[in-house]
């Protein structure tokens, strides 16, 4: 029911008015597995088509992301993955090879980012002992471009600790905590200024317990107020992966960029709620003020 009252609600909006709004999409991943499915030439067109000015795109492998720039160097910004396989998202941690090829990429001036890092409760070493976050964390500082971090921790403290540690890094949270609320977002953006707020996949398909908005499509009240008073910390991201019932499947394609079009309908429909400053800022803005300074992108 809850569903269907969504999806009549996705239906109903005039899509139309928020169709043609420019965007800048803080979260794309460019995968192995989705080259079958969707090639370059495909994801830039799609994001032609839903008027993406920006996007910040992580290859897995890290060079994939720039077979896209290629084809769109106004609009593509690449960050460097450390990612190689599928596998890697709960062994990065644990190999210093990671540090020495992030500098690389890093000096190569072909990557303006690190990301998306996951930091997964079980499989992550706890932040005293993360030596390789620690050097990437740093190294990012030393280059003065964002790392991007994916969370999911029941308590907001791990990020806590890396803001604190590095109040110089810019740090951007992936999908602002994952599977964390409100509160737990306002207690980092109170205590670190260098903490911008991803809402890549915080849609009604992903991380479906901890929703944005309500069952008829409504802001929750707490977002609301919490993207009310941080204009300037938020961005949003499409986060194309699909299927999601299982990280980096080996089986089977990724057909996110697919999805893509349905994941920024909702977005724009929850930004549709805000003043069109706040919105503006939130949808663009933000992102390309954090991203964007080695090309020239606008908004309008
Ligand atoms: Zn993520």
């Amino acid at each position: 029911m809850r569903d269907c009252v969504l999806i009549c609600w996705l239906l109903c909006v005039p899509f139309s008015l928020q169709a043609q709004s420019h965007v800048a999409d803080m979260h794309l991943h460019y995968k192995w597995t989705q080259q079958d499915v969707t090639t370059p030439a495909d994801a830039v067109a799609i994001l032609e088509q839903e008027n993406i000015v920006m996007g910040v795109v992580i290859g897995t492998p890290a060079a994939l992301a720039l077979d896209l720039q290629s084809l769109a160097p106004e609009k593509i910004v690449p960050i460097f993955s450390p990612y190689r396989e599928g596998s890697d998202w709960h062994r990065w941690a644990y190999d210093d090879a990671t540090v020495a090829r992030a500098r690389t990429a890093l000096a190569s001036g072909q990557y303006h980012g690190i990301g998306e890092l996951h930091v997964i409760g079980g499989f992550t070493p706890a932040f005293e002992k993360a030596v390789v976050l620690k050097q990437l964390l740093a190294l990012a500082d030393e280059f003065d471009v964002p790392v991007m971090i994916h969370t999911e921790l029941s308590r907001p403290d791990y990020m806590l600790a890396v803001c604190q540690q590095f109040p110089n890094t810019h740090i951007l949270w992936a999908h602002s905590g994952a599977v964390l609320g409100p509160a737990d977002v306002a207690r980092i953006f109170e205590r670190c200024g260098n903490v911008w707020g991803g809402l890549g996949a915080r849609d009604p398909w992903r991380f479906v317990d901890n929703p944005l908005t309500a069952a008829d499509g409504m802001l929750l009240p707490e977002w609301r107020a919490l993207l009310l008073k941080y204009p300037d910390r938020f961005m949003v991201g499409s986060d194309p992966v699909w299927p999601v019932d299982q990280l980096d499947r080996w089986d089977e394609a990724d057909s996110g960029w697919q999805e893509l079009g349905r994941f920024w309908h909702y977005h724009r429909s929850w930004l549709a709620q805000l003043p069109d400053d706040v919105a503006r800022k939130i949808r663009c803005e933000n992102a390309v003020a954090l991203f964007g300074r080695t090309v020239v992108m606008t908004c309008d």
